[in-house]
């Protein structure tokens, strides 16, 4: 997969996503078999998000590498793959967690994230991704700095579940 990256963590919808893939010229992506302008585009699946507007279901767009065949989805980096809680929720409970204030502000905000959910979610970041970010300095808020360091260190998003390889486009600046 491929993840774009986007500043607004706070916002997602289906024309929010639309409008950052039309941004992304797909010959400037790189194939995690290294390889660039390979790309063609490969059909779409859904996926559900939960957000404080109730559960947001996207259209997420694929591409095809025409060399080595690896289908990616283009996700943007306000999103977790395979996980439904956006990456800003993900941040939000691990902030909760690390001033031990209580969730009820997460309940309260997403009425679909319970318990279970935030349970899992500190399980994740304590068990793999705190003991990483702390040995590199890394602060678990600044999310630029982050992101970039999980994608450049171990392929994937922050608190990403699964090791599909995932990689980072940031737009130039
Ligand atoms: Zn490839």
């Amino acid at each position: 997969m491929i993840t774009i990256y986007v500043k607004d963590i706070n916002h997602i919808s289906q024309k929010l996503y639309d409008d950052v893939i039309a941004m992304v010229n797909i010959r400037k992506l790189t194939c995690t078999c290294g390889n660039c302008r390979c790309f063609i585009q490969h059909g779409s699946y859904n996926r559900t998000v939960k957000t404080s507007n109730g559960a947001v279901r996207l259209r997420i767009n694929r591409v095809k590498c025409t060399i080595c065949g690896c289908t990616h989805a283009l996700l943007l980096s306000s999103i977790i793959p395979y996980s439904q809680i956006s990456l800003k929720d993900q941040m939000d409970i691990i902030n909760c967690y690390e001033n031990q204030s209580g969730y009820d502000r997460i309940f309260e905000s997403v009425f679909s994230i319970d318990e279970s959910n935030v349970h899992s979610v500190i399980l994740r970041y304590c068990r793999y991704w705190k003991p990483h970010i702390l040995s590199h300095g890394i602060s678990v808020f600044s999310i630029e700095l982050l992101l970039k360091y999980c994608f450049s260190i171990f392929q994937k998003q922050f608190i990403q579940i699964k090791s599909t390889s995932n990689r980072l486009f940031m737009f130039p600046t």
